[in-house]
């Protein structure tokens, strides 16, 4: 079927732009796609700024930069991006209205055989294809943040996501140097159904009082040697992004055990929400993810393990 060559990004966020990195890096001719003019400078600067620390490491050229930041074209309108692609992948906010809106744009604008990949962290992919006209060829691609360091890549299969998709996106993870792994569509996927029950369970035992932030991380991190505790971790990812793919498996699997907890929930809704606001689990300095101090509850030292 589908030789991929041209791909198309939709959002230059914090995942987008990892995505258009490692895909030119490549040497996949990238049209990175963002309704936002900023948001698609800020994106070339931070992949110029990554593919300097590569650099530095050792692990890449200038020439390699130079090729990769030439593969990468911006665009602000979506009809002028994706006309060429052989592979959309999807990557703009976390919100429902907004996927399903972009996905009926996308199955109208572009080839009857290009694949729509979308790397939401919750939403579900059979019912993203439920909006388009090419269910097959509809298929999640669920990369992990930083993109450019981590190796995981979710390929999580709608209902109807044919094999023949999925076994292209498969060899397009592995082409990236990154490792695949096949998954089915239902609630959280496998990453965030395992993962945020146990950030909400380290909620819980703060919220009940059986220890502080900084015992409940260095309880995870020495004892399960988890390279950072699930309450840092959680202000890494967002507290407003727990709160809803906790919502998401709670309504999908309608089970009382996904219910948020109250304190994650009060926190949200007072504006905490962790490392990108200064204020979560942890204060943070501004503009950067350096932990301070644990906000409020017990301060323990262990905060410097
Ligand atoms: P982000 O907020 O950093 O970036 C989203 C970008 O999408 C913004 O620049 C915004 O302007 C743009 N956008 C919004 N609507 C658009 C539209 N209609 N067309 C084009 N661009 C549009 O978000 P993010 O953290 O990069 O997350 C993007 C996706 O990746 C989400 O589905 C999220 O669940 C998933 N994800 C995030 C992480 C993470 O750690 N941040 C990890 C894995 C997956």
């Amino acid at each position: 079927m589908n030789i991929i060559k041209n791909i198309a990004v939709i959002g230059s966020g914090t995942m987008g732009n990892g995505i258009a990195h490692v895909l030119a890096q490549f040497g996949y001719q990238v049209a990175l796609i963002d309704i936002s003019a900023p948001a698609l400078e800020k994106a070339l600067a931070t992949i110029t700024k990554n593919l300097d620390r590569q650099i530095a490491k050792g692990a890449l050229t200038e020439t390699d930069k130079t090729k990769a930041l030439n593969n990468i074209k911006t665009h602000t309108k979506i009809e002028e991006g994706v006309k060429q692609a052989d592979l959309v992948i999807e990557a703009a906010t976390e919100n429902v209205t907004i996927k399903l809106d972009i996905f009926k744009q996308l199955d109208a604008l572009c080839a009857p055989n290009t694949i729509l990949a979308s790397n939401t962290s919750s939403i579900s992919i059979t019912k993203i294809a439920s909006v388009t006209k090419r269910a097959d060829k509809i298929i999640g691609m669920h990369f992990m943040n930083p993109v450019p360091v981590m190796k995981l890549v979710e390929v999580i299969r709608g209902y109807s996501t044919s094999d023949e998709v999925t076994m292209l996106i498969m060899d397009l993870s592995k082409k990236l140097e990154k490792i695949p792994v096949e998954v089915n569509d239902y609630p959280g996927f496998v990453a965030n159904r395992i993962l945020m029950p146990m950030i909400n369970e380290a909620i819980y035992s703060l919220y009940e009082g059986v220890a502080g932030v900084a015992e409940i991380d260095t309880v995870m991190k020495l004892g399960m040697a988890h390279p950072m505790g699930p309450l840092q971790l959680a202000d890494f990812i967002g507290l407003d992004v727990c709160l809803n793919i906790l919502k998401v498996l709670h309504d999908g699997f309608g089970n009382p055990k996904y219910a948020p907890c109250p304190l994650l929930v009060n926190m949200v809704t007072a504006g905490h929400l962790g490392a990108k606001n200064g204020k979560g689990f942890y204060e943070y300095s501004p503009g950067s993810k350096d932990l301070v101090v644990a906000a409020g509850f017990r301060k323990k030292e262990a905060l410097s393990l």
